[in-house]
């Protein structure tokens, strides 16, 4: 045991359960935030899913409620602070704009202002976003590039940015964030287009489905595995100045060619499944997002180590297992 603590916010999140999964095998006590919600308990299968659930201290609080993560601060010390909390899918983003700023913008000021207020020499990671890029300024995106958000989601993550930075500036706290390109694995949202892609695939291999209906599939992402990019997150926070860092695959791929992926795997004909749902296009695209992740490897020699093929692969036989036990 390090004897050291970890505070995750959004910890019943993709990122959450495997930051939560890395920590604990680095010897961390792991203390995440959670809604609780009177109805629906602690929405808490993914950490189940990695069997880690019972090794999570789990707090009462809420990203939107400062004197909560007050107190949970107080209560835990920890040592790293890692702000994962958001409101993170962008057509939700629309839907709800203002909840969105709350939770996604101003719920990092909350989380900041509690490190700074109770305990500033913790190490604090803000979960920023390859979605202010937008509009993208540079074929191929870095921590220079300038941001362009084209969603409330986006807006809402420059504002949390540039607050870390401004903490990190004005009072030293030990603030950075991770610029993470998309990333995905079976413990994504099935609102995100790579898990809709492998449920559905898996869906019609078994006859569950015959058709996968997606919206904008010339959008290029640079997709990596949430399991190589919450390690970034950490290794941020181990070196001894804080800073921004792109972590991106540096390869950039079209939705239909990743959708391409999940029905050969299965032995399947995209052109037999697909259809094309205007319904599903967004108000404002981001149409291409590729990321440079060169400066995180030359400081603490991360790189994507899960090929898009692999990744695509390991979640459509999730899929497939799942449906198999539901059924
Ligand atoms: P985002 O990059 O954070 O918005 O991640 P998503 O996985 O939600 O979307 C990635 C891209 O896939 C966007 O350009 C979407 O417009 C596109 N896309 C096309 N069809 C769909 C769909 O049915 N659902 C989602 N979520 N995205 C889709």
């Amino acid at each position: 045991m390090t004897g050291k603590r970890a505070l995750i916010t959004g910890v019943t999140g993709q990122d959450g359960a495997y930051l939560s999964q890395l920590l604990l095998d680095k010897g961390y006590s792991v203390h995440g935030v959670v809604r609780r919600s009177s109805h629906a308990g602690i929405f808490d299968h993914r950490l189940k899913w990695l069997g880690i659930a019972d090794r999570i201290t789990l707090h009462d609080g809420n990203v939107l409620d400062l004197s909560s993560l007050a107190r949970i601060v107080q209560e835990v010390r920890p040592d790293g602070v890692y702000n994962l909390a958001a409101q993170s899918f962008v057509t939700a983003s629309w839907q709800q704009p203002v909840l969105t700023g709350h939770i996604t913008g101003l719920g990092a000021v909350n989380m900041l202002e509690s490190v700074r207020m109770l305990k500033p020499d913790a190490r604090y990671y803000q979960a920023s976003s390859s979605e202010m890029f937008g509009l993208v300024k540079e074929s191929v995106q870095t921590e220079a590039t300038p941001f362009h958000p084209r969603s409330p989601y986006g807006v809402a993550k420059v504002y949390a940015h540039w607050m870390t930075v401004n903490y990190r500036e004005s009072f030293g706290l030990h603030a950075s964030n991770g610029i993470l390109f998309n990333h995905e694995s079976p413990l994504r949202g099935v609102e995100f287009v790579t898990r809709k892609v492998s449920d559905g695939v898996a869906r019609i291999k078994l006859g569950l489905a015959h058709e996968l209906r997606l919206g904008n599939v010339d959008a290029q992402r640079d997709w990596g595995h949430a399991r190589d990019y919450v390690r970034a997150m950490w290794q941020m926070l181990q070196q001894d100045t804080p800073d921004d860092y792109v972590i991106a695959t540096g390869r950039t791929t079209t939705v239909r060619a990743m959708c391409r992926i999940a029905f050969a795997h299965v032995g399947l004909d995209i052109d037999d499944h697909l259809v094309i749902d205007p319904a599903l296009f967004r108000p404002a695209e981001v149409d291409m997002l590729l990321g440079n992740a060169a400066k995180a490897h030359a400081a603490f020699g991360w790189q994507a180590e899960t090929s898009l093929e692999a990744m695509i692969q390991e979640m459509v036989e999730a899929d497939l297992a799942r449906l198999r036990t539901a059924g």
